[in-house]
């Protein structure tokens, strides 16, 4: 067993087994010998690359192999959605082990998260706020952790979290191991890298910027007032099994989900004003096809571990390029298939797309749905990549001959496994 060689307790392996993961992915193969012999790790790796593991089982089996009580080891996150998730993959690879994990969240009571604390947890997994909330409190200390995690670093940056990192860091032991991972490494987080951590070996399996391979990557240009409407015919031309939609604001989820509703789809919604009992129901109700439909802002892009999601649609194009890169990521996890539509208004988006390509090197093909009565829409430029040449407006154009002759387009047609395509114009 490929997981034996790493060096991994029995019993880890003995779990991992359960879990169906028959041998290790390239950032666990790398990342687990360095986490054993105790380095410190800062690790790049693309999302679904299989980063949780890399992290938790090396950590679950140093707890195993030096037992002690008390709280050993602090996992930062920053959505309460990857909380939830990392606290699975642990519980899932240490079923065969003793050690207790405690979640610490906001939205939910702290009475709960003290009884699990004292009920004999080694390992939290918290995110920064709620956290620094209950050490204020004096609720419990840190005074013991031998291992700290920092997942998705980049986003506990970018959502202002940088101050109550360094608070916690400055309350735990000098002495102890300190894993870093994030799906993209820029200057501020080698910053938190330079404060927190000693000498750190680095993995990097993937470029930041690359999008995985089994993503198909489309563009849907149409102005933001048609936005829903294209959404629903997108939906009705094709056979999409599980579908995220994410919007830059809570506002607009809401207001895409109404739509998607008032057209007969089972929808949920995440976004930071629902409560947590909402969140947590939206998304069991979407892991387990309930509803085909998961409206959410980018707070969903990080924590969302949900096999088989067939399609990304970005209702808005993100702003920053990493954002991209994380909400596509929610499709084709773990090396599967996916297909991730981008809805982009030329008028105000373009930039944006822009931005995007230039950051994954890659230039979407533009396409449109066949009888789709687009409106109003600006000259946009058919010729990817090119905005320096505009093709003829479809607004001038009746339906069904929308762009006969781009230079680089694609008809959009009905296919089970994501979009089939038909390339057309010159080639
Ligand atoms: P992560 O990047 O940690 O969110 O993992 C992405 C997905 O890969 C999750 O669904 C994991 O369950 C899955 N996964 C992680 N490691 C393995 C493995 N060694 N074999 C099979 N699946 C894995």
């Amino acid at each position: 067993m490929f997981f034996l060689k790493l060096g991994l307790h029995p019993d880890l392996v003995r779990g991992l087994k359960a879990m169906n993961f028959q041998e290790p992915m390239p950032i666990q193969k790398e990342a687990i010998p360095i986490a054993l012999e105790g380095h410190d790790i800062m690790g790049c790796a693309q999302t679904g690359s299989g980063k949780t593991a890399a992290f938790a089982l090396p950590l679950l089996h140093h707890l195993l192999t030096t037992p002690r009580p008390g709280l050993r080891a602090l996992i930062l996150v920053p959505t309460r959605e990857l909380a939830a998730q990392v606290e699975k993959v642990l519980r899932d690879s240490g079923r065969f082990t003793p050690i207790k994990t405690a979640v610490i969240i906001g939205g939910v009571s702290f009475q709960n998260q003290l009884r699990a604390i004292t009920g004999g947890a080694q390992i939290l997994v918290a995110t920064p706020g709620r956290l620094l909330d209950h050490l204020r409190q004096r609720n419990f200390n840190l005074g013991r952790i031998e291992h700290l995690v920092l997942d998705e670093a980049d986003r506990m940056l970018d959502m202002g979290f940088l101050p109550d990192i360094r608070a916690i860091i400055n309350q735990l032991p000098r002495e102890r191991q300190t894993q870093l991972f994030s799906a993209t490494l820029h200057n501020e987080v080698e910053k938190i890298a330079s404060f927190a951590m000693r000498n750190p070996r680095r993995i990097e399996i993937a470029r930041p910027s690359t999008v995985a391979e089994g993503i198909s990557q489309i563009l849907y240009p149409v102005v933001q007032g048609q936005k829903n409407d294209l959404l629903v015919a997108l939906l009705k031309s094709t056979e999409m099994r599980s579908i995220l939609v994410f919007t830059r604001t809570k506002h607009g989820a809401d207001k895409v989900a109404r739509r998607l509703e008032q057209n007969g789809y089972k929808v949920g919604v995440l976004h930071s004003n629902k409560s947590q009992s909402q969140r947590t129901t939206a998304m069991e109700n979407f892991r387990h096809n309930r509803i085909q439909i998961l409206v959410a802002t980018d707070i969903a892009a990080r924590g969302i571990d949900v096999h088989n999601i067939s399609h990304v649609v970005n209702f808005d194009v993100p702003r920053f390029p990493e954002d991209y890169v994380h909400r596509v990521g929610r499709t084709a996890r773990a090396y599967g298939v996916g297909d991730a539509l981008t809805l982009m208004d030329p008028s105000t988006e373009l930039q944006f797309v822009k931005a995007i390509e230039r950051f994954i090197n890659v230039v979407f093909p533009r396409a449109v749905i066949p009888n789709f009565q687009y409106q109003n829409l600006p000259r946009f430029f058919w010729k990817s990549g090119d905005s320096q040449t505009p093709g003829a407006s479809p607004a001038q154009r009746t339906p069904s001959n929308v762009p006969t002759r781009p230079s680089v387009g694609l008809w959009h047609t009905r296919s089970t496994q994501g979009l089939r395509r038909r390339r057309f114009g010159r080639r």
